[in-house]
């Protein structure tokens, strides 16, 4: 049940705090500051998300998401007992597309890129709200996926990421039911393919991209555990370079170019590289390979590398500059041995993430703080890698959040999910499910 006598209290202190805040706008309006202009935000999106909790049918909504919490955990177990290792989402995604069409959900489908797709139709058909979660694990195929329970935690493969999203999500449909809500536009459901590593955001990328292309204005992820709200996706790129030469005998042949001593050289231009703090842009050399013999120059070797920022232009230009510091590595090292050998780089690209983000004093953001906020969580704002980059690099207002509960051992096998209280993670996200519906 809703304990409401602390809700309308939380919305008086709601009210009479934007009461303060508007009396003093007038006064300080001559000399406006971020400060000053994100907390009015603030206020206004906190009476605004407290406004909504006062209508009968959000309220029902939410008390059904409470109650329903201990069904949810137990699908969260289910779900998780169904492999989905990185490329291979395909028994997941039907389970899904199944609890899909049980929910009542409209245009039930899995899509080329194997995402279930589903959708609630509002008023009309925009705004147009995409709610994800994603389907697929970092864990290989044939990895023990036996959910154990100590009390009211629970251990498995996968289940905080993002067995809790697909249950917060799942519940969230159930709730919206339950208390019979009409929102003024549409929500589609989506349980997304290849959130994970080397999965590079297929899903998400094809739903933007393709199956639901140009339809979508809003977009939430339910990613893991705990009340937190990613608004800056960290976009990366990620090589693999292959340093090639003809090789030879370290003495016989001594006087060629070597691809290792060629790739040493690009290490450590890589390594001078200055980056800003902020926005914060990294790279690293995370795995290296390669060579035949102590006593042969090498014919073969190759790194990859990983260069990261949440701004995208900070990213394009470190980019730009590691791509540059390989080729003139190679160039320097032919020059070095008059050309003999010589050695060759090709450069092959992993993986790609998008940077992007969503302002700080952007309606998407002051609602998804005042939300969290009515829950007493301190909604501070983080930057992450996730399925959001996608939207947010197409500025489309996007966001990544907790669903509840609190979690560790995220991709490990140690991973656990302690459910005491999980349901406000679901409650949260119902809210702002219908807060961005409209
Ligand atoms: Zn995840």
């Amino acid at each position: 049940m809703i304990r409401l006598s602390s809700w309308v209290f939380k919305y008086f202190l709601i009210q009479s705090a934007g009461r303060v805040l508007s009396s003093t706008r007038m006064v300080t309006r001559s000399i406006p500051t971020l400060a000053l202009a994100l907390t009015l935000a603030a206020a206004g999106g906190a009476q605004d998300v407290a406004r909504l909790m006062e209508d009968p049918a959000v309220k029902a909504a939410l008390a059904a998401a409470k109650r329903n919490e201990p069904h949810f955990i137990e699908e969260q177990v289910r779900i998780c007992e169904i492999p989905a290792p990185p490329f291979h989402e395909e028994a997941r995604g039907k389970e899904i597309e199944k609890l899909f069409r049980q929910l009542g959900l409209r245009d039930v489908r899995i899509d080329q890129a194997g995402n279930a797709i589903g959708v609630r139709p509002g008023a009309s058909a925009h705004p147009n709200l995409l709610f994800e979660a994603h389907l697929d694990t970092v864990f290989p195929e044939g990895t023990n996926v036996k959910v154990t329970r100590v009390g009211g935690v629970l251990k498995g493969a996968g289940i905080g990421d993002d067995c809790r999203g697909l249950a917060a999500m799942l519940g969230v449909i159930q709730a919206l039911d339950d208390g019979k809500v009409t929102t003024p536009g549409t929500i589609t459901f989506a349980a997304d393919t290849g959130e994970e590593g080397l999965g590079d955001l297929r899903g998400t990328k094809n739903l933007f991209n393709d199956s639901l292309k140009g339809q979508i204005d809003k977009f939430i992820s339910v990613d893991g555990t705990g009340l937190g709200i990613e608004n800056a996706g960290v976009g990366s790129y990620r090589y693999r370079a292959t340093f090639k030469g003809p090789g030879g005998h370290s003495f016989g042949a001594f006087g060629m170019a070597n691809p290792i001593q060629a790739m040493g050289r690009a290490i450590a231009k890589i390594d001078g590289f200055q980056v800003p703090r902020n926005p914060k842009t990294t790279f690293n050399v995370g795995r290296v390979g390669g060579g035949t013999s102590v006593n042969a120059i090498a014919a073969e070797c190759w790194m990859e590398v990983d260069l990261r920022s949440a701004g995208k232009d900070a990213l394009e230009r470190l980019n730009a500059r590691y791509q540059a510091a390989v080729l003139e590595a190679v160039d320097e090292e032919n020059r070095r041995w008059g050309g003999r050998g010589p050695v060759t780089v090709s450069n092959e690209l992993v993986g790609v993430r998008p940077a992007g983000n969503t302002p700080a004093d952007s309606a998407m953001v002051v609602t998804a703080l005042a939300a969290t906020r009515l829950w007493g969580a301190g909604g501070t704002l983080r930057e992450g890698s996730s399925d959001s980059n996608v939207p947010m690099s197409m500025g489309i207002p996007a966001l990544t959040i907790g669903g509840g509960g609190s979690g560790s051992g995220a991709h490990s096998l140690n991973e656990t999910f302690d459910t005491k209280d999980s349901w406000l993670g679901t409650q949260r996200a119902l809210l702002l499910a219908v807060a961005l519906a409209r």
